[in-house]
């Protein structure tokens, strides 16, 4: 197949054209490398997969409707992959709009030229945001999904209602998959897990917010890869599903585990709750498991011993101050 991917250049993206190419797929990565985090980072994910000839790396903006239509003249796309977005809960607080332009312009402007070009699958990058604080535990896709708690949850599930409305119009096959708390080698430095990992390691207190009792559902990147290209080997009609570890773990319980993985005692900094942060997270992974064949595998003992093993060998910029 040939796949454009959208966000290629970020942490799960990186990761996830490594496995298209693995797998004999063509890829066309169209990413703005933003400047969320240092995008030196996104230059060094990028490097493996762009050895390979049949990987194409175009730097641009999927909001720019021009040169998104370009590429589809280019070339004869058969799936789209699009996890371009503005991440993060606590910034989007800050600054919404720019979250819905990337997040919901940024997908409208993807769908129109899929559909101009003729090309209709499509497998989206959604989030656990989308449950807010659900009173159903663990989270389910048959839930409403209509109380985001943060700009960034809402653009999410606004771009998979868009998402409804093309494959109603026009018949397009979309799997928005609902990612849960995504770790791994390449993780975005902002993450819990990366900045925990460096402020023990540092011998910097760790701010804690809340009680230490909320609890994510960590999900292991490589799991997430599976569920993607198990989506796009079966994407058919619209369906929402949960790609999630389906095991949580609380905030105080994931600290003890990167101290055995660090071999450190972390220092605690109690503050309150963020805005937008929820209670917990937790997926109900069975639609996923029926569906698709998805089955996460890799326990976060043993994520986050191999994310502490990579972090550890990274001669990465120190992010915290
Ligand atoms: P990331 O920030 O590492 O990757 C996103 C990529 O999109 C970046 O490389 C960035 O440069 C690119 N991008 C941003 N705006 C763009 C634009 N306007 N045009 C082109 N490219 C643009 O994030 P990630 O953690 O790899 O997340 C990938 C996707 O998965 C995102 O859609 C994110 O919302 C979703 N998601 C991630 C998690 C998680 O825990 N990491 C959880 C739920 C959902």
């Amino acid at each position: 197949m040939i796949i454009l991917l959208t966000g290629g250049a970020g942490f799960i993206g990186s990761h996830l054209a490594e496995k298209l190419l693995t797998e004999g797929h063509s890829v066309v990565c169209l990413d703005n490398l933003d400047a969320y985090y240092d995008p030196a980072i996104k230059r060094k994910n990028l490097a493996e997969a762009r050895q390979n000839s049949r990987y194409t790396f175009v730097e641009g903006d999927i909001r720019d409707g021009a040169l998104v239509g370009s590429l589809f003249a280019a070339y004869p796309f058969d799936a789209v992959i699009h996890l371009a977005a503005r991440a993060g809960v606590r910034p989007s607080v800050q600054d919404p709009a720019l979250y819905f332009d990337v997040n919901v312009q940024g997908t409208l402007t993807l769908l129109q030229a899929m559909q101009t070009a003729g090309v209709r699958k499509m497998v989206f990058a959604s989030s656990s945001s989308v449950y807010g604080d659900s009173a159903v535990v663990p989270f389910s896709e048959r839930e409403a999904c209509d109380r985001p708690l943060s700009p960034y949850a809402a653009s999410k599930r606004a771009a998979e209602l868009l998402c409804h409305t093309f494959h109603h119009l026009y018949g397009f096959d979309i799997f928005c998959l609902r990612f849960f708390t995504v770790y791994g080698p390449r993780q975005r430095p902002e993450m819990a897990i990366s900045q925990f990992t460096d402020q023990i390691l540092h011998g910097k207190p760790i701010p804690v917010f809340g009680d230490g009792s909320t609890s994510r559902d960590y999900t292991f990147v490589e799991d997430i890869v599976k569920g993607i290209m198990q989506s796009l080997y079966s994407v058919k009609g619209y369906e929402v599903l949960n790609i999630g570890g389906s095991d949580p773990i609380s905030l105080s319980g994931l600290i003890s585990t990167l101290e055995k993985a660090v071999g450190k005692s972390a220092l605690l900094n109690h503050l309150p709750m963020q805005p937008g942060d929820v209670q917990r997270t937790f997926a109900d992974i069975s639609k996923a498991r029926t569906l698709i064949g998805y089955e996460p595998t890799v326990s976060v003992q043993e994520g986050v011993r191999r994310f502490v093993e990579w972090y550890c060998g990274e001669a990465r910029p120190q992010t915290v101050n």
